[in-house]
């Protein structure tokens, strides 16, 4: 039988770090990266046969679980009358339709294949619709990996202890400020003194990509106000939160209209999809209406969006929700007892189906809070789990998510196993 190590060594040869993606190489916990072969519901199989609960599901996608009959069924269904056309089809204004009904701020979207896309997109936008260059983003927060996101962005980032990217002129990095999450006052300060030259502001709405901080109301108001107040465009990017948190995502919870929005990972439930929305007389700048360019070969491609609207399908069954935050709550509440009894600093919360694991004593309000966290007890913690079948997150920096697949009795195991581990931690 084939190795987890095997095929991690033949994947360095050809393959920079031997993953598609740099988190995935475990490098901040050690050791070697699993190779999945299959996924079932809550389950995922490796290469080795053994299999884990996974608490990543494709790092959000996954909110029906692995392998959701009905995705499936619509992806073959789909896949077999042709995979792509480059041309419009029916599905893609039932996706569009879908997306704009469950999300008061869209009345456009447009369709795309990645998160980074999307926002990559909706940034052009902005500075093409307001006729200004300046980025405001926040520290911790990240938006996909295009030039000028790849300031202060977050877990991947941090895993690997650079604020930002190689290979980002200068003059590009310029054009993005890095605020403070969470930071009412250096927001204010900053439109204070620079606000007219602000041609976009773009907030993870609930941070997930520096483990799961949820903001105060105040600080997402203001975000509003300000950037109205100086004709600057408001960009919600809800590619992890959308449809994650609840059915009208986090500008739904916090009851915030933005300007602009930018969907993935649920939308389409484990393909290459993506969209970015919002007001009609902003989108209707985008070519071939206005003058932004933006285009995409696969973009709105049949197959992803089959799976994206199987997807919107099921979680708008009634008490989806209710289960979904539910069993992550569940979770999260037995964590933090199992760790109490161990005297443990540790906490974890959950919001929807997503949840923050913190070796800490208190939940994080800020970036900086959440640099704090013991990564030598969560290494510990996270090797011990993934030993005993439970596949969290390979980095102390990163959101957690169930799926509609965890059932009672998985949490229930998952929750013995980190007892016992939290007692040989303390
Ligand atoms: C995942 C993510 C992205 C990037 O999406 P990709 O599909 O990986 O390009 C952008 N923004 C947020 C908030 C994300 O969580």
């Amino acid at each position: 039988m084939t190795s987890n190590a095997d095929l991690f060594a033949r994947a360095q040869q050809v393959i920079p770090g031997g993953v598609n993606s740099p988190v995935r190489a475990f490098r901040s916990v050690g050791g070697t990266p699993r190779f999945f072969t299959r996924g079932a519901g809550a389950r995922v199989w490796d290469i080795e046969d053994k299999s884990y609960l996974d608490y990543v599901g494709s790092w959000g996608p996954l909110i029906a679980g692995h392998a959701h009959p009905k995705v499936i069924d619509a992806v073959v269904r789909a896949a077999s009358k042709g995979l792509s056309f480059g041309a419009p089809t029916e599905a893609e204004v039932e996706i569009a339709e879908r997306l704009c009904r469950l999300t008061p701020s869209l009345e456009q979207a447009r369709l795309v294949s990645s998160g980074t896309e999307a926002t990559m997109s909706a940034i052009r936008l902005a500075r093409g619709y307001t006729g200004r260059n300046l980025l405001v983003k926040f520290e911790g927060c990240y938006h996909g990996h295009s030039d000028s996101l790849l300031v202060k962005a977050g877990s991947g980032l941090l895993t690997f202890g650079n604020p930002s990217s190689g290979g980002v002129p200068k003059e590009i990095a310029r054009c993005t400020c890095a605020l403070p999450y969470n930071d009412v006052e250096s927001l204010e300060k900053f439109f204070r003194a620079q606000g007219d030259e602000v041609a976009a502001l773009i907030v993870e709405p609930i941070a997930g990509n520096m483990n799961l901080v949820i903001p105060d109301a105040e600080f997402l108001e203001s975000a509003r106000s300000l950037t109205q107040k100086h004709g600057a465009i408001l960009i919600f990017d809800e590619v992890m939160t959308g449809f994650r948190v609840g059915i009208s995502s986090a500008q739904g919870l916090f009851g915030i209209t933005p300007d602009l929005s930018t969907f993935g990972k649920v939308i389409g439930g484990g393909m290459p999809l993506a969209a970015f929305g919002g007001r009609r007389n902003i989108m209707e700048k985008i070519s071939p209406q206005g003058s932004v360019y933006q285009a995409g070969t696969l973009s709105g491609n049949p197959v992803a969006v089959a799976a994206g609207l199987a997807t919107l399908e099921i979680i708008e069954e009634p008490g989806f929700y209710e289960v979904l935050s539910a069993r992550a709550k569940l979770l999260c509440e037995g964590l933090n007892r199992a760790a109490q009894r161990q005297n443990l600093p540790f906490c974890a919360q959950s919001i929807g189906g997503m949840f923050g694991l913190y070796f800490m004593p208190a939940v994080p309000r800020s970036f900086a809070d959440v640099l704090c966290a013991d990564t030598t007890a969560f290494r510990q913690f996270f090797h011990a789990m993934l030993d005993a079948g439970h596949y969290f997150a390979p980095s102390a920096f990163e959101a957690g998510f169930v799926s509609a697949a965890h059932s009672e009795d998985d949490l229930s195991a998952t929750l013995t196993a980190a007892e016992r581990v939290f007692a040989e931690l303390s």
